[in-house]
């Protein structure tokens, strides 16, 4: 999607600050952090979000959710809270399915 923000961070487009990176999966810390740590995990590959998903995408998303405690370790998180925003009422605002791995200090109540 060539209009797509988180489709121009895997292009390198624009700049990121990665902290993971395999062939079908990106992380990189979020510009805005609500947290001491806050990274935003994504399949290369452009999809919407959750809704957007089909029997296809089974694998690439037992992949992705694999990687969360590996990625949250990296970054020395013991512990961690993973959202995943769907749609305009579901609060999301970039619409290339992101995982926000959020974590260490200053971790707002939910
Ligand atoms: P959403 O509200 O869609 O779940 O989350 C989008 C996230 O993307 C927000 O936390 C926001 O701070 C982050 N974000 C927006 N633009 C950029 C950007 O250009 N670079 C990075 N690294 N994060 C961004
Ligand atoms: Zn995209």
């Amino acid at each position: 999607m060539s209009d797509c923000l988180f489709c121009k961070i895997v292009a390198g487009e624009i700049p990121a600050r990665v902290a993971y990176e395999d062939d079908q999966l990106l992380a990189f810390h979020d510009i805005n952090p609500k947290a001491d740590t806050h990274l935003l995990v994504i399949p290369k590959r452009h999809i919407d979000n959750l809704n957007h998903l089909t029997e296809a995408d089974a694998a690439l998303m037992g992949q992705l959710l694999l990687k969360l405690p590996v990625i949250a370790r990296q970054q020395q998180l013991n512990g961690f809270r993973t959202i995943t925003n769907t749609g305009v009422e579901g609060g999301q605002d970039v619409f290339h399915m992101h995982f926000h791995i959020l974590g260490g200090a200053n971790l707002p109540g939910f």
